[in-house]
């Protein structure tokens, strides 16, 4: 299983709408796909149409209480889709393992041989916290959302160091598999001038596919579906179909699924 975290410390740039929608176009193309909800805020969740009543074990069992990935799993009702929903106890977890020894590697642990799937996406919360370094302890590589605006690069660096300190001193094979700009304008000179600045800076990075901003995408949520299901055909699912064929793109050969 190759294990991709979606991460940006900075909030509403567009991860839980690609962690959804990636997740669901893998799914779709015939990969055993798992997402997993590591925000306390369980976006992704509500957005799968998991209910807050139905997540019963959720990833905070994982970090917590070290219970196994497959009891805290369920079905989605896309085939080939499984998700570990997020509940509000997940904002306790930083303060709860302050004290534990190995609390950035408990998600890590919990992913370890497992091979139930072909691929895993972490959706993380805005923040550069506990819960986003298990997500980078147990990651093999970062998709990192950056929404066209004038502050994008600036959050980067951040983000950036502290990959750098990851590799440093728990995942030293922690890799970036690309950046990815989100709720593109083509009728904002902003948004052109942002991304022109983003792939001077970054170059090949930077994903070609880009994410506009499409209101289909921001409904879809509050039915409880991906928008690729919600609506296959919009400009915002189409974006994340080519996504997700450039994604695969950019796998490592031997971890491709058969
Ligand atoms: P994050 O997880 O980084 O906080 P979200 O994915 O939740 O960001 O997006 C923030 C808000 O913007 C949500 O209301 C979402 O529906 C909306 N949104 C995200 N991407 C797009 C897009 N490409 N076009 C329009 N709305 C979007
Ligand atoms: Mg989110």
């Amino acid at each position: 299983m190759i294990t991709i975290a979606i991460a940006n410390q900075k909030g509403g740039v567009g991860k839980t709408t690609t962690a959804i929608n990636i997740a669901t176009a893998m799914a779709a193309t015939g990969w055993k796909t798992l997402l997993i909800d590591l925000d306390p805020q369980g976006n992704a969740s509500t957005g799968m149409g998991v209910a807050t009543n139905a997540r019963e074990r959720s990833s905070y069992d994982i970090l917590v209480d070290e219970i196994s990935l497959d009891d805290c799993m369920q079905a989605t009702g896309i085939p080939g889709l499984d998700i570990v929903p997020a509940t509000v106890d997940l904002s306790g977890a930083e303060v709860e393992l302050v004290t534990v020894d190995d609390r950035t590697a408990r998600l890590a642990n919990a992913l370890s041989g497992h091979t139930d799937h072909d691929i895993c996406f972490i959706d993380c919360p805005p923040s550069l916290g506990l819960l986003t370094l298990n997500a980078l302890g147990a990651a093999d590589t970062l998709l990192v959302p950056l929404q066209c605006e004038f502050f994008a690069l600036e959050g980067l660096s951040q983000l950036l160091l502290t990959v750098e300190r990851v590799q440093q001193r728990f995942n030293a094979d922690l890799g970036i598999i690309g950046v990815v700009l989100t709720m593109f304008d083509r009728r904002n000179r902003l948004t052109d001038q942002v991304s022109d600045d983003v792939r001077d800076c970054l170059g090949s990075l930077v994903f070609d596919s880009v994410i506009p901003r499409n209101v289909r995408l921001s409904e879809a949520p509050s039915h409880g579906l991906p928008a690729l299901v919600y609506d296959h055909a919009c400009a915002g699912s189409r974006a994340y179909i080519a996504l997700a064929r450039e994604l695969i793109g950019r796998l490592p050969e031997q971890r491709k699924a058969a």
